[in-house]
């Protein structure tokens, strides 16, 4: 069988960055990957500014720090400056004015007393040339790139794009993600399940879990364990650049995905994979559509999503780091387990000031999501049967970042 690290692999080699699109600065686009470089299209700051309030000085009138000058202008943001300070002069200035010619500092306003007569006395330490002054283009200069492709947008982006004049910009869109649910049991969420009926909380889960992935989700429905149910389904999810499918997977008389997919020219790449929960994990692809089989235990698709799909969605997004990434965390107390498989058990991942640390929660097994919302990590224990002792370091999944 597959180990975990293998199959991520081969999902990596099927994935590809979805073609660049243009968007424009809007929140629907935080967090998407630029698909192209950008330049500044001109020196920032475009004049030399004042950083501080106060009185633009030339600083060789002040080798003391002290002493009192003549105040000949006063320039706000938004004016140009009409008069050049001179020596023992000052002009009164506000933070984002252009500096006057010949000053070469700023003392800021706090250091200064006003005098009879329009005067000044400054009480500063002996200022430096630049004090308190940002030059022209010493933050960027125009022509120069000022993001390269493959930054993740963040608020920060979104300023500096603004500040060069991008209102759009090119980048790898959101993928849409077709989603499933299949079982003759699984009933909506609305409904009240009858006997052997259960609701469909995987669809709403699974939503979620591509939302914040960054995917564009959306729900086909439920198809029953029917080749005629699952079909006209399956061939609407293959229009998507993703398609998730929950249950029906597995060895039993009514998983028939693995064979409806077959049939619709889908290519497995695998069915099956070294892990707890969520072996019988499919992955294929037909064209550019990647296809994901989750098996129907909640927490199995749950892992299987994280580990899988995740990547996958990220790859196609334009993320150079495919995910997930491991931490290493010491566990906070002794844990004894028995299991045939590397199993990734729901966990509470904790920082503290000597560093990371681990606690398994109460957990029943592949069913139980309720024990996952007591989790906010995967902590990955190897096969066999072992009493692991406190501080044994092993690795952790954060699912919450
Ligand atoms: P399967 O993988 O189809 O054999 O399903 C395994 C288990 O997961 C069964 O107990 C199902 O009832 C349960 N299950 C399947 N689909 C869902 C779903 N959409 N929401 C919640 N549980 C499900
Ligand atoms: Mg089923």
């Amino acid at each position: 069988m597959l180990s975990v690290s293998e199959a991520q692999a081969i999902v990596q080699q099927h994935a590809r960055p979805l073609p660049p699109e243009t968007a424009p600065l809007a929140p629907a686009t935080l967090g998407l990957v630029l698909a192209e470089d950008v330049a500044s299209d001109l020196d920032m700051p475009p004049y030399t500014k004042a950083l501080m309030d106060g009185f633009a000085v030339r600083s060789a009138d002040l080798p003391e720090g002290r002493a009192v000058l003549q105040i000949v202008d006063e320039v706000t943001a938004g004016q140009t400056p009409r008069l050049p300070v001179g020596p023992g002069q000052a002009v009164r200035i506000m933070t984002g004015a252009p500096l006057p010619s010949g000053a070469d500092a700023v003392v800021m306003v706090e250091r200064t007393e006003l005098l009879e007569g329009n005067r000044v006395q400054i009480q500063d330490r002996p200022p430096k040339p630049g004090q308190n002054i940002l030059a022209r283009g010493q933050e960027m200069r125009r022509g120069e790139a000022v993001l390269p492709q493959g930054t993740v947008l963040r608020p920060q982006e979104f300023g500096i794009l603004a500040t060069v004049g991008r209102t759009a910009v090119r980048v790898h869109p959101r993928p849409r993600v077709a989603l499933i649910s299949t079982g003759d049991e699984v009933v909506e969420p609305t409904q009240t399940p009858g006997p052997g009926q259960i609701r469909n909380g995987n669809g709403t889960m699974l939503l979620a879990q591509v939302g914040r992935a960054g995917g564009g989700p959306y729900f086909l429905g439920i198809a029953r364990d029917r080749l005629d149910s699952l079909r006209p389904l399956i061939l609407e999810g293959l229009q998507a650049s993703l398609l998730v499918l929950s249950g029906g997977v597995s060895a039993g008389k009514r998983d028939l995905v693995p064979e409806v997919l077959h049939e619709l020219g889908v290519e497995a790449h695998f069915h099956k994979v070294e892990m707890k929960p969520g072996k019988p994990v499919l992955f294929g692809t037909r064209g550019q559509t990647l296809v994901f089989g989750l098996p129907g235990n909640p927490v199995s698709a749950f892992v299987c999503f994280e580990l899988f799909v995740r990547p996958a969605l990220r790859r196609l997004l334009g993320h150079a780091e495919p995910g997930p990434a491991l931490v290493s965390a010491a566990l906070a107390e002794d844990f004894a387990c028995r299991t045939d498989r590397p199993t990734y058990h729901p966990a509470r991942l904790e920082t503290r000031e000597q560093g990371w640390f681990v606690h398994p929660v109460a957990w029943f097994g592949s069913a139980d999501l309720r024990g996952l919302t007591q989790a906010n990590a995967l902590v990955v224990f190897p096969a066999g049967e072992y009493h692991h002792r406190k501080g044994e370091v092993f690795s952790v999944i954060a699912l919450d970042a």
